[in-house]
């Protein structure tokens, strides 16, 4: 029987490691030399040179610490960190698996360059004809409410988090949480197109558009009922 990655290294460290991050310290630990020849590998009883009773019995105290170093260098790997170029200036998240260069007209108000986080970047690398800070915001409203159509234009009040008033930069812990107006914006597009809220609260949406759509009618009938008397 051929034990999993995942056996392997939870094995050797002694606790359960998840199957992916086992896989990636085994990738980490296959080095290979200028000749393409494996030079250092996960370290195996062939590798170690000598076979022990026990399953792992041959790795020694410093193979082990090294596993567990690769295995800790993995995890942080994709532990969401904060950028030095301060939070997302799109959505003004504070902490990404990910950060990468946000285009050149994206900046703090003091003039300095905002970073985008992995989730806008998404959408952004999508959207590659985006050359201004318009047509960014235009993406800016399809990452926060899932809206997107053709020829749209953002609503003159909108903006990205890194164009608010005194922005500090700073960040927020979730994305689109920067002011009321950013919140109320999105709870009015969902309050529409239900289907695009996020899928915790899409029955609650859905429900409130339904009595949206009965007051209607109830309204229409009345307005109908009370024309048609007042025409006798
Ligand atoms: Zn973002």
């Amino acid at each position: 029987m051929v034990a999993t990655p995942g056996e392997i290294v939870s094995a050797v460290v002694g606790h359960t490691v998840d199957t992916n991050d086992a896989s990636r310290v085994f990738g980490r630990m296959r080095n290979f030399d200028v000749n393409d020849v494996l030079v250092v590998e996960f370290p195996t009883a062939q590798t170690a040179g000598r076979g022990t009773g026990r399953p792992w019995g041959h790795l020694g105290t410093e193979d082990r610490r090294r596993v567990r170093n690769v295995l800790r260098a993995v995890i942080d790997d994709r532990r969401p960190g904060i950028s030095e170029w301060g939070a997302c200036g799109l959505c003004g998240r504070r902490e990404s698996l990910r950060w990468h260069e946000g285009p050149s007209f994206l900046r703090w108000p003091d003039g300095s360059p905002a970073p985008v986080c992995a989730e806008c970047q998404r959408v952004v690398d999508r959207r590659p004809e985006a050359g201004t800070i318009d047509q960014l915001r235009v993406i800016g409203v399809e990452i926060a409410t899932g809206f997107a159509q053709m020829y749209y234009r953002a609503p003159d009040e909108f903006r990205l988090y890194a164009e608010t008033k005194d922005c500090d930069g700073n960040g927020h812990a979730l994305a689109w949480d920067y002011g009321d107006g950013i919140r109320e914006f999105r709870e009015v597009i969902w309050a529409d197109r239900p289907s695009l809220a996020p899928e915790d609260r899409r029955d609650e949406f859905a429900q409130r558009l339904r009595e949206r759509i009965d007051e209607t009618k109830r309204e229409a009938q009345q307005q109908a009922e009370t024309e048609h008397a007042s025409a006798w």
